[in-house]
């Protein structure tokens, strides 16, 4: 299997996992991350402000998803 595959399914499985359990994660306001519910400060960009909204999580967790898929198509036709 092409890593390319492998990187793919791995961010479909994460983000069906954040799907399920939305109540677990949040999204970061500053750049869209999403993190557990744990951390105070989003490992990325160090923003402070989350949204804990499950409804939000889990659109977030489909676009990161599709975006996924997105990048995988626009590699393969390079
Ligand atoms: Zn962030």
């Amino acid at each position: 299997m092409p890593p390319e595959d492998s990187h793919l399914s791995e961010r479909s499985e994460k983000a069906a996992k954040i799907i399920a359990q939305p109540g677990g994660f949040k999204v970061c306001e500053s750049c869209d991350s999403i993190v557990t519910t744990r951390v105070a400060l989003c490992p990325n960009c160090s923003g402070y402000r989350f949204n804990e909204e499950a409804g939000a999580v889990i659109e977030q967790a489909r676009a990161l998803a599709a975006r996924a898929q997105t990048t995988v198509t626009h590699q393969d036709l390079q």
